[in-house]
């Protein structure tokens, strides 16, 4: 079933993330995190995309485990920063030879200091593009706390809406550590018009370390209380890691709680973090492990 269609039937969804290895790295290792991730029976397992089509083939190889291997509803990432749209056609035709019906259509980042080239500006040129030349299900991100670029959060909005017109079905946000952020985005995006569904995305913090960065290039904000968490059990891996997937269980449960229907866990290649998060769900998200 494609997403639009889960995601048209009203009840929870629990999905997860994964990354392809970078360029030149064995598939192997990866391909068995995910296949142990798709054992979970999440509603769909998405897949990343290295900007500017660096490690196109991992995200396609990975997609193609997913939905065909291990036979789980795939989502495949696609940027289109220095992409033409001959490049953009040719990923399609892949996505389609291999039975891949969903892509998150994005824009991506250029490596600092480098031009941009291609033939798209923004991400809502692909998504016009995808709905001009396939049949796919389309989804888009979104930004909570508004696009780091864009100063101003009504003209992201404003944006975000232009995006949703040109054809997308479903949105996903950006992670977010505070709920109320979420609510008052869902608010504001209601009100310009956005009526798809918008998936919420998690991230179980697992290393104390790497959300500092994480933070810093998207522009999450940390709330006082998951900080206090992160400087007391920063530096004890077993310790950070349990806090982490407590703190995402606690934050999940809310957003049922208030109506969010989609979940999106971004688990980082890491099926332990997957497992512990599908399990503390198991009653709330009933269909989460059938699927
Ligand atoms: P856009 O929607 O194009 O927005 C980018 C900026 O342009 C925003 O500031 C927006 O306000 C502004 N803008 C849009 N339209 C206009 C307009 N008409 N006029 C003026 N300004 C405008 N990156 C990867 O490389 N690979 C991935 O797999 C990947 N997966 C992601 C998954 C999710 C759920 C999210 C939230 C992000 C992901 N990213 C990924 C990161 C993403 O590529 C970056 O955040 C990128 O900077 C913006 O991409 P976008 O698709 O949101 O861009």
């Amino acid at each position: 079933m494609r997403i639009c269609e889960k995601l048209k039937r009203g009840i929870p969804t629990l999905s997860f993330e994964v990354f392809p290895p970078k360029p030149g790295l064995p598939l192997e290792p990866t391909l068995d995190a995910v296949r142990r991730v798709a054992a979970l029976r999440p509603d769909f397992i998405s897949v990343t995309y290295g900007a500017g089509g660096n490690g196109a083939k991992g995200t396609v190889a990975l997609a193609r485990e997913v939905q065909n291997g291990s036979g789980v509803t795939a989502l495949a990432h696609l940027t289109c920063v220095g992409s033409t749209k001959e490049d953009v056609a040719a990923q399609l035709a892949e996505l389609k030879k291999n039975g891949i019906e969903n892509v998150l259509a994005l824009r991506g980042d250029l490596p600092a200091g480098e031009e941009r080239t291609g033939d798209f500006r923004y991400a809502a040129d692909l998504v016009s593009e995808i709905r001009a030349t396939g049949d796919f299900c389309i989804g888009a991100a979104c930004y909570p706390e508004g696009h780091i670029e864009c100063p101003h959060r009504e003209d992201d909005i404003a944006h975000l809406k232009m995006k949703v017109d040109r054809g997308v079905d479903f949105l996903t946000t950006q992670m977010f550590f505070d709920n109320s952020v979420m609510y008052s985005f869902l608010y504001r995006a209601m009100a310009r018009g956005i009526d798809v569904p918008v998936i919420a995305g998690i991230m179980p913090v697992t290393n104390g370390r790497m959300i500092a960065r994480a933070c810093a290039l998207s522009g999450a904000t940390l709330p006082n209380r998951f900080r206090r968490i992160v400087d007391r059990y920063g530096e004890d891996p077993d310790a950070m890691k349990q806090a982490g997937i407590a703190y995402a269980t606690e934050q999940i449960v809310d957003l049922l709680a208030n109506g969010v229907r989609g979940i999106h866990v971004y688990t980082m290649n890491k099926p332990d973090v997957a497992q512990a998060i599908s399990e503390n769900l198991s009653y709330l998200i009933p269909g989460n492990g059938k699927n």
